[in-house]
């Protein structure tokens, strides 16, 4: 058995492109910093601009089927061995875990304000910290490319491992909402975090895209698209401060933490997305589980006489931090919660847009409500992250194979 199960191709999603291939024809980057450099055309392609050098690209000249301590390919301009695999569709550099397991992936969308950066930061310290309890291991990737591709517009690239420890010392130690933005979209190189079950070996991929301040979707950006198409799963994040009624209250309280927040109307999301499936043909998203995750819930939490919230199902953590056992019972209550409040034709009035939500997903949706930072990084003295990772627990336990342990046992 051992021997066959290497015996087929696995089949790679490239997460900078989205273009299929297989793991044989994966390209190589030379890594001898002495060979020459030249004009990499799919690179430039990739990165909207016109020249970009690289170190020499060159084909695999693979015999038998990948075997993960194989010592790499020789250069066939410098005769040097090399094991940095690109994609050969835009010539990124592809982690090796992936070409050797295969990829799936699971994607993190949000319109802007929706506190993406500081979320993805967020999960990823805790998952850190509390995934083994559920029996799941996380890797960082930590593949780079400052150093191979000489064009200095790339220099601010860094790998996912490097830009989570920024991130993660600017918002846990500094207290500073993590900068976006900086970089031109074409600049943006995507986070991509693999997630592995202890139990089982599976694996996963999360591949996120920091981009600042445009509608993910609402663009006939192509990456955007294709990222929903091609992902196993999707996180998509919201902004309670964009609640027409929270809006409005939250002008009127002493709290300034809170004021001038949400900008971006979670329905122009919603609609955007709903719009996506409906009217271009894409109703094999609704097979796929999508988390909507309502983030900043601080406020309810903070405020929940004003905002005539009941937190009764908001009121704790997650339990499998302490348990070790994921609480479906948990996630349902929630979801009605969320639901309940944001049916109420007082609170606002937005039925129509959940029967559309649950019309197209039905049991393969959820709402959820997290905190990345616990409440307002004026107000608190320790970042304390709320149940951010329940919408990708929640996605894991849908797609199967991860035997993530749950308190209701489904068929
Ligand atoms: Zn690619
Ligand atoms: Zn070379």
């Amino acid at each position: 058995m051992g021997l066959f199960k290497n015996l087929s191709r696995k089949n790679i999603i490239c997460p900078y492109c989205f273009e299929n291939f297989t793991d044989d024809k994966a390209m190589l980057l030379c890594e001898n910093p002495h060979c020459d450099s030249e004009k990499n055309e799919k690179l430039a392609k990739y990165n909207g601009v016109n020249i970009i050098e690289s170190k020499h690209v060159f084909a695999q000249r693979r015999t038998f089927f990948w075997k993960k301590d194989e010592d790499g390919y020789k250069c066939n301009n410098c005769g040097i061995k090399s094991r940095t695999y690109v994609c050969p569709h835009c010539n990124n550099q592809i982690p090796e875990n992936m070409l050797c397991k295969g990829s799936e992936i699971i994607s993190i969308i949000g319109g802007p304000s929706s506190g993406k950066t500081t979320y993805i930061i967020s999960l990823l310290q805790q998952l850190e910290e509390k995934a083994t309890k559920i029996g799941l291991s996380i890797i960082i990737d930590d593949t780079g490319f400052g150093s191979k591709i000489e064009d200095e517009r790339l220099e601010e690239i860094r790998s996912t491992a490097s830009k989570y420890q920024k991130g993660k010392n600017d918002l846990f130690i500094e207290h500073n909402v993590v900068q976006t933005g900086k970089l031109k979209k074409h600049f943006q190189y995507p986070w991509i975090v693999c997630l592995k079950s202890l139990k089982t070996d599976k694996e996963i991929y999360l591949v996120f895209y920091d981009t600042a301040g445009e509608d993910f979707i609402s663009s006939e950006s192509w990456r955007d698209l294709r990222y929903i198409k091609k992902s196993k799963g999707v996180i998509v994040l919201l902004d309670t401060l964009s609640i027409p009624y929270i809006q409005n209250k939250i002008n009127e309280f002493e709290d300034d933490n809170y004021k001038g927040e949400g900008t971006s109307n979670f329905i122009k999301t919603i609609d955007a997305l709903s719009n996506f499936v409906i009217n271009r043909n894409n109703r094999d998203l609704c097979k796929k589980p999508f988390s909507f995750v309502f983030s900043k819930i601080d406020v309810v939490n903070n405020h929940s006489k004003d905002l005539e919230f009941n937190t009764d199902s908001l009121k704790n953590d997650s339990s499998f931090k302490e348990t070790g056992i994921f609480s479906l019972k948990e996630i349902d209550k929630t979801h009605e919660a969320l639901k309940k409040y944001l049916i109420s034709p007082k609170i606002f009035n937005s039925e129509s847009v959940f029967a559309k939500l649950e019309n197209l997903w039905g049991d393969n949706c959820r709402l959820f409500g997290v905190s990345s930072t616990g409440g307002p990084l004026n107000d608190i003295k320790e970042i304390a992250p709320f149940r951010v990772m329940d919408p990708l627990i929640w996605i894991l336990h849908k797609l199967g194979g991860f035997e993530i342990p749950t308190d209701i046992k489904e068929k």
